[in-house]
């Protein structure tokens, strides 16, 4: 990366299983349903596609590199913490975010009445104002481990602007 980059952009993936007996967390809040998503986290795999998108953007390793699975440090991690982790890696590096574009994929439940609260709570964890961050649903029309409800996925474009 050289000092002329003045944005720069970034994309994150990331899907989970619904298993039952755990809370469903999607960008920070948690979400009434009968299963929730499950992970070595708290499993947000919205805030997951938001972190990785934005280490992808800054040019940083990816988010399993950064807190793998495999540690017992991030055993049952609220993945706000993780992202706030992340964010001053990205200001350390010059940069802060333009705008954020999610969108969820999910069968059930019905994201629509969250959408909104979602991309505030988001934007509260990433410290910008909430018209910087857009929260966008879709299902998986019925196909596949989204549309059958046993998984939730989430993808996202973040960019970023060197300060
Ligand atoms: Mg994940």
């Amino acid at each position: 990366m050289t000092q002329n980059d003045t944005i720069r952009i970034g994309v994150g993936y990331d899907i989970h299983r619904l298993a039952s007996d755990r809370k469903l967390m999607l960008g920070g809040l948690e979400i009434p349903h009968d299963r929730g998503l499950l992970g070595h986290s708290d499993a947000d795999v919205v805030l997951h596609a938001v972190t990785d998108a934005l280490l992808g953007a800054a040019g940083l390793p990816d988010i399993g590199d950064l807190f793998p699975d495999t540690d017992d440090a991030f055993k049952d991690a609220d993945s706000r913490d993780l992202l706030a982790d992340v964010m001053v890696m990205i200001a350390e590096k010059g940069f802060l975010i333009g705008n954020l574009d999610v969108i969820v994929h999910a069968e059930s439940p019905k994201m629509s009445p969250y959408k909104k609260k979602m991309a505030d709570s988001i934007a509260k964890v990433v410290g910008v104002e909430p018209d910087r961050v857009n929260v966008k649903a879709k299902t998986n029309e019925g196909v596949g481990p989204v549309g059958l409800s046993n998984a939730i996925a989430c993808t996202t474009v973040a960019l970023l602007m060197r300060t």
